[in-house]
């Protein structure tokens, strides 16, 4: 760590913050499952602080849309596995740090097993789904997570920490519904920086050995005007998770096909996890229509497929079998065109 010094100077700096907090930040890791929005920024300042390793969980594609406020994607980036084109950008802004993209949709064991390993979680996820199963993984495992969530111009920020404060399902009346999301109200891009840059600062709270009190803190991009709001009492005495501790977002394997809110594409899920053949399931899908295989992402437009607005459908195959539909909104179409051509 001797020659990086220079680099983290002014962070060092900073009172309390020596050598040996930047070493323990050195020999820390970090899980950021959502490279969108909110993990673009944690992420970049995780790096840029020195975490040894950051493993960048994300399920999905860049998109023209996402660049409005994910600022690790730049144009060039269109199409490609997030968690891929995160890691390639952080790589070149940070060499010292261990990056490991996981282009998955976490569940179940898997999510234990990348959870074991780190230090902290960072929601960078845009569900509520998934964020219930990491704090069921955060409870489990004992690894602190930090809630992050932004809609329209407004945002929220909330440490989970096992043992200390209440879990994501105890203060689940305190958060927003799911009934806006991103893809229907909008969002503000400064709002999701100013989130992803606070789910940060408690990550490297927590991962330096520093009390992290669970305060709720709403953020209003527009006004200014924050709230906090202490939800130690918000603790529930009956919490299925953090209290019984019956994990039932773990048990959930997702299987079939899940609409992706309002972007007219579906996720189709196979049943149980299988490793694809990248290359013999490429060269089939050629005959069809348009296909190429970036570091084991399958990607192309069918010849002749077209979905219920008549645009071409297309195709995104994942190394886990799991894919992509889009030009469609329709799971059965979607499900059928996935067994017709990547197999049942
Ligand atoms: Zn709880």
């Amino acid at each position: 760590m001797s020659g990086d010094v220079h680099r983290y100077h002014r962070q060092m700096l900073l009172p309390g913050w020596g050598e040996d907090t930047q070493r323990r930040l050195s020999e820390s890791s970090a899980l950021v499952v959502g490279v969108g929005a909110l993990g673009s920024v944690s992420a970049e300042l995780l790096v840029r602080a020195g975490v040894g390793r950051v493993v960048l969980a994300d399920r999905d594609v860049v998109e023209l849309t996402n660049l409005q406020r994910q600022l690790l994607y730049s144009e060039d980036d269109l199409g490609r596995a997030k968690a891929v084109a995160a890691a390639d950008r952080l790589r070149r802004i940070n060499s010292g740090v261990m990056l490991k993209p996981v282009v998955e949709d976490l569940r179940g064991e898997r999510v234990l097993e990348l959870t074991r390993g780190a230090g902290v979680i960072v929601d960078g996820t845009d569900n509520f789904e998934t964020r219930y199963v990491l704090n069921d993984a955060a409870v489990a495992c004992g690894v602190p997570m930090v809630y992050g969530g932004a809609v329209g111009t407004a945002g929220m920020v909330l440490p989970v920490v096992p043992g200390v404060g209440p879990c994501l399902r105890c203060v689940s009346g305190e958060l927003p519904v799911a009934t806006a999301t991103c893809d229907t109200a909008g969002v503000l891009g400064p709002v999701t920086a100013m989130v992803g840059a606070r789910q940060a600062s408690i990550a490297l709270q927590l991962l330096t050995g520093r009390d992290v009190r669970p305060l709720l803190e709403s953020i209003d991009g527009l006004g200014g005007e924050g709230r906090l709001l202490d939800v130690t009492p918000l603790k529930d005495g009956d919490c299925e998770c953090c209290v019984r501790r019956r994990f039932e977002f773990l048990e959930r394997d997702d299987e079939g096909a899940v609409v992706l809110c309002g972007r007219d594409s579906v996720q189709v899920t196979p049943a149980g996890r299988r490793r694809l053949d990248t290359e013999s399931v490429v060269a089939s899908l050629r005959a069809h229509g348009s296909f190429d295989a970036d570091q084991g992402v399958i990607r192309g437009r069918f010849a002749a497929e077209r979905g219920e607005r008549g645009e071409a459908i297309g195709l995104f195959v994942f190394g886990d079998g799991r894919a992509i539909v889009s030009g469609t909104s329709d799971p059965a179409r979607a499900r059928s065109v996935y067994a017709r051509y990547v197999g049942a």
